[in-house]
């Protein structure tokens, strides 16, 4: 058995999965980020507690706990390198946590471990290679070669999100400008199409929707509205796609991947998203005979936090 622990903004997940990827039990508190580090890691070791008492397990057959965090992992110490929405730098992890519980930590990303539940039990498994683009607020990846997670030397080896693709009208907020985050994720879809609205004097089935408050617009209605055939809903979405096939072109020729999944908020849209970005990519194709991994929308939904977390254990013991 491994315990998986998703570490968000707003919640700390625990569950316990066994070997074949089951989650068997969980639970949840709030992260109240507000709060110093120390308080909200005693709440992570009291809930981890909880949940092995709950569940009727013992701390002997746990063989590893892996946390994901929305951030920067220190693979080597177990610290957390940064994490800007619970205000962390720097902030050791791993050590205080083996030290209480006597079972081994891991961390790393939380979008790479959705990407490895993905592998684990999702869409990716039983293939060697593929990559996990999640296109949520940001966008975030997780990358598996021969089976492994790749993290790189430095711990942003997927990190997709500030891959260059284009140059865009407003910078990141890495200090870039053109990172793919600011045209595929969803704040950059929401972004454009209020430029649009605000600056084209078409005619938009999107504000219908807004209550006359530009501020309500989200991805959900952009989508719904380019479905139902609105022109700058569509222009707004082909945007996204473009550079999206962009960095999935990029992706193919250093990594080569057998498949693409693509997960988080966007992916929401479903086949219409799907046909769009396949069309895209084959356009962007460099060599028209070229070979391209096949791109597929992510199937687990918001358990892979904490799957991926307890299969960062299973990898490492
Ligand atoms: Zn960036």
């Amino acid at each position: 058995m491994f315990i998986g622990v998703d570490l968000g903004g707003t919640n700390i997940a625990v569950g316990i999965v066994n070997e074949s990827c089951k989650l068997k039990y969980q639970k949840s508190v709030p992260t109240k980020n507000e709060r110093k580090s120390e308080a909200i890691i005693k709440d992570i070791i009291d809930l981890i507690s909880d949940v092995i008492k709950d569940s009727g397990t013992t701390n002997e057959e746990i063989k590893a706990i892996g946390i994901g965090i929305p951030g920067l992992a220190d693979h080597k110490t177990g610290d957390v390198i940064e994490c800007v929405n619970l205000n962390w730098r720097k902030v050791p992890l791993r050590k205080p946590m083996e030290k209480t519980l006597g079972i081994p930590v891991f961390i790393d990303n939380d979008a790479t471990l959705a990407g490895l539940a993905e592998y684990e039990a999702g869409a990716m498994k039983n293939k060697k290679n593929g990559v996990f683009m999640t296109l949520g607020t940001g966008i975030g990846g997780g990358i598996i070669i021969d089976g492994r997670i790749h993290t790189g030397s430095n711990g942003v080896g997927s990190e997709i999100g500030h891959m260059i693709v284009g140059e865009n009208y407003y910078d990141c907020n890495c200090g870039r400008n053109g990172c793919i985050e600011t045209f595929a994720s969803s704040t950059a879809l929401i972004s454009y199409a209020k430029k649009l609205i605000s600056e084209e004097n078409s005619e938009t089935i999107m504000t219908e929707k807004l209550n006359g408050d530009i501020d309500n617009l989200d991805g959900k209605i952009i989508f719904h509205a380019a479905i139902r055939g609105d022109e700058l809903a569509n222009k707004a979405v082909d945007r996204l796609v473009k550079y999206l096939a962009i960095g999935i072109m990029n992706i193919t020729s250093v990594i080569d991947p057998e498949i693409f999944v693509l997960g988080g908020g966007i992916s929401k849209a479903g086949t219409f998203l799907l046909d769009k970005v396949r069309a895209a990519v084959l356009k962007n194709k460099y060599f028209k005979t070229l070979p391209v991994g096949n791109i597929v929308l992510a199937q687990l939904s918001n358990d892979a936090g904490i799957i991926g977390a307890a299969m960062l254990g299973k990898h490492n013991v």
